[in-house]
């Protein structure tokens, strides 16, 4: 049966996440026909409404109002409610990022919805949207539909593709005034750690280092090769408490999850603890000069030897065909 989906885009940096756009094709699958309404939310996002459009929302809400120009829950909270009396929808989804974990949780609560997080597909089965989401660390699937009343649901990105930009699509944009009261919190200013450079958690390619990298300069070579195909240097545990990078490219069970399509584990042995954050990735490449470390058990492809060796080789093997 056709439902009205809202989903909320996520604006970063004056430009809009790609997981976005995967929203809007899993929104497309649960309206089932239906109207997919994109929701964007900021001080002054309409310059990007056309692009939801273009990724097959049918029209786009925008939100503006000074205090949603950086994130706050009780800002985004009050705004996201605000639509929801408007348009009355059937389902709403959002990226699983640190904005849709943060807010869904609160969303469904306050909307009395419920809630299926982190899922990774979605499909019809008699008429419902049925979530796939990965459990006990990406070793199992549960297979989720909410019976009753309104839905939330929260997309890990990198999963589902997102449809074909058609510039020609066209579609309503209308825009509401929030109104915000009451916060307790409030934004005075964004300081930036690292600039640039691509999404750890939204990157087609990881190139991951363990404590096995030896030093912040043996990163690196794995910078190269990161560069090199256009993806995102990642870290274990390991790598980041021996101060060889920042905690913010840890990958794992309290670090970052990922499920990029490649994945190079560099120097990592392949702890449990790191397999939660990136066993889900599409093909995975091990070199560890260990032939016994667990990483292989999770690898499609392993290399045995000496990383300082085995990643220039690499690096400069792929340079001869892709540059
Ligand atoms: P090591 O286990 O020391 O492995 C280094 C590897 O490098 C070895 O396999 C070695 O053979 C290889 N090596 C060494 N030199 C070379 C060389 N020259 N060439 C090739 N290979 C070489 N870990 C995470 O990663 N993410 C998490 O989110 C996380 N959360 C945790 C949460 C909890 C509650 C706990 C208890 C632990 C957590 N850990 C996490 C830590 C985890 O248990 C491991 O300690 C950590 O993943 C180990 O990192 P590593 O593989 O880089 O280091």
């Amino acid at each position: 049966m056709a439902k009205k989906t809202m989903i909320i885009g996520e604006v970063r940096d004056g430009e809009l996440r790609h997981v976005s756009f995967e929203t809007i094709a899993a929104g497309k699958v649960v309206a089932d026909g239906g109207e997919v309404i994109g929701v964007l939310l900021g001080e002054d996002v309409s310059g990007l409404a056309e692009q939801l459009i273009q990724y097959g929302a049918d029209r786009v809400v925008t939100v503006t109002h000074p205090d949603l120009k950086s994130y706050t829950t009780d800002a985004y909270q009050q705004a996201v409610l605000q639509v929801i009396d408007l348009e009355q929808p059937d389902g709403i989804l959002l990226g699983h990022t640190a904005i849709g974990k943060d807010l869904a949780p609160r969303l469904a609560m306050k909307a009395q919805a419920g809630l299926v997080s982190d899922a990774v597909a979605v499909e019809l089965e008699d008429g419902e949207p049925v979530f796939t989401r990965p459990i006990y660390s990406g070793k199992a699937f549960e297979r989720k539909r909410i019976k009753e009343g309104m839905l939330l649901a929260t997309i890990r990105p990198n999963n589902i593709a997102a449809m074909e930009k058609d510039p020609a699509r066209t579609g309503d944009v209308s825009s509401i005034t929030a109104e915000i009261s009451d916060l307790r919190t409030t934004i005075q200013n964004v300081v930036r750690k690292a600039a640039g450079g691509v999404d750890l958690s939204e990157a087609k390619i990881i190139v991951a280092g363990g404590r096995g990298v030896k030093s912040a300069d043996g990163f690196k070579p794995l910078q190269e090769l990161a560069d090199l195909l256009g993806g995102a240097v990642g870290a274990s545990r390991g790598a980041c408490d021996a101060d060889y990078c920042d905690y913010a490219l840890q990958i794992g069970q309290t670090g970052k999850v990922v499920t990029p399509d490649l994945y190079f584990a560099i120097g990592i042995s392949g702890a449990i603890q790191h397999l939660a954050g990136m066993s889900n990735s599409k093909v995975i490449v091990a070199i560890n000069k260990d032939p016994e470390a667990p990483i292989f058990e999770v690898a499609d492809y392993g290399i045995v030897g000496d990383l300082f060796e085995i990643v220039p080789l690499l690096t400069e093997e792929l340079r001869q065909i892709l540059v």
